[in-house]
């Protein structure tokens, strides 16, 4: 398969390949992912249930969320289209003795030999990076068993998400990199339960990831105005 097929933006991915020596250090560029990571592993863990899944995490990175859902007892399959953050991954799991099968795939790759293999399919902060999401969210429910569960969070393309997510943590505060998020690749949670529909899945439920920046924490709540968490079930 060739990479248009395989619905990938290059530029992105070497903006996460020339950073990715950093990922577990919770002060570096990724800080918003460690923040985020347990009020995303609860409401999975919450909703779905972790022990004893097979899940597949798209678009892994260095593998904060994979490890952490192998931690939770699941049995966890991880792909990435960059190499250094594969390798971090591989590094880290190797510390902490947890187990995460990493591969090097984008999902649509992966449909030829894994469909219908999958009780959950999670895809983190992935789908504002990829030039077609809605094919990511195709692959992600052709790979999931009948009943299984997907989940994605990006961000809104809102007028308050430009402000916050890119004026604000990339210009005013230098929290992110400049040019780290694209306001047009933002995506409304509309658009992604109509790609979902469309791939099979039903929509079970749209949820808030807020900040709050003096616990510099996020926390599960209603407003999806900026990230948001979405939750979709494939039928039986
Ligand atoms: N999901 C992780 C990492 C998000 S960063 C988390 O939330 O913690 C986005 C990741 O997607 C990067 O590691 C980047 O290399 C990867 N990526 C970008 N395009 C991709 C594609 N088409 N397929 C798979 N991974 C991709």
């Amino acid at each position: 398969m060739n990479d248009n097929a395989a619905n990938v933006d290059h530029a992105e991915v070497a903006k996460f390949e020339a950073l990715a020596s950093r990922w577990w250090d919770p002060d570096s560029e990724f800080w918003p992912l460690h923040r985020m990571n347990p009020c995303r592993l609860d409401y999975l863990d919450q909703r779905v249930g972790l022990a004893g899944k097979r899940v597949l995490d798209v678009g892994c990175g260095g593998g904060l969320l994979s490890e952490a859902m192998a931690r939770r007892g699941a049995q966890v399959t991880a792909i990435d289209k960059g190499e250094a953050p594969l390798t971090v991954a591989r590094l880290h799991q190797h510390e902490s003795g947890v187990e995460v099968d990493y591969r090097q795939a984008a999902a649509e790759e992966l449909v030829a030999d894994e469909a219908g293999s999958f009780d959950l399919v999670t895809c983190m902060e992935l789908l504002e990076h990829v030039p077609e999401p809605d094919s990511t969210i195709r692959a992600c429910a052709r790979l999931l068993k009948p009943g299984g569960w997907a989940s994605f969070s990006t961000i809104n393309r809102t007028p308050q998400a430009w402000l916050f997510a890119i004026v604000g943590a990339e210009y005013v505060t230098n929290m992110l990199p400049r040019g780290t998020h694209q306001f047009a690749r933002f995506i409304k949670p509309s658009e992604m339960a109509r790609w979902a529909r469309v791939a099979g899945l039903e929509p079970r439920d749209v949820s808030g990831m807020r900040f709050n920046p003096l616990a510099r924490s996020f926390r599960i709540a209603p407003p999806t105005d900026l990230n948001y968490i979405a939750l979709f079930q494939r039928g039986e």
